[in-house]
């Protein structure tokens, strides 16, 4: 099965929370075991999965992401958003989780984050469950 989530970002950058939209999506398939894909099929927002206890380590990420591509670094690129491909691809597309007994595994702290890079925007998140 797959569904379809409906995020909007408020600001250029931003990580948004999805854990409990996809835990939801999870709860709702019955599937007790089984593997969990999150997607994003855009070019300047992605999917990561980190802490979410504390929300200073996600903005930790966007200031580390910042400095690792600078928002006007001389980019080839001329619709003025190379910076938010850049961002998109250190930090992937997708995650897969691993769903055991009705539950994604994510460890303690984990959280699963829409990253936005070239907001604010609608984006679409899609989310695949596999049983087995
Ligand atoms: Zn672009």
């Amino acid at each position: 099965m797959i569904r379809i989530l409906n995020v909007k970002t408020n600001t250029r950058m931003e990580a948004v929370d999805i854990t409990a939209q996809v835990m939801k999506i999870i709860g709702d398939s019955g599937v007790e075991n089984g593997i969990c894909v999150v997607f994003v099929p855009h070019t300047t927002a992605g999917v990561t999965v980190n802490e979410s206890y504390d929300p200073s380590v996600a903005l930790d990420i966007l200031d580390a992401l910042e400095k690792m591509a600078p928002r006007s670094a001389g980019y080839r690129h001329m619709e003025g958003n190379a910076d938010a491909h850049v961002k998109t691809s250190l930090v992937g597309n997708s995650a897969s989780l691993i769903i055991e007994s009705g539950r994604p595994i994510l460890g303690r702290w984990g959280g699963v984050f829409l990253m936005e890079f070239d907001g604010p925007r609608e984006r679409t998140v899609y989310v695949k469950i596999l049983e087995g």
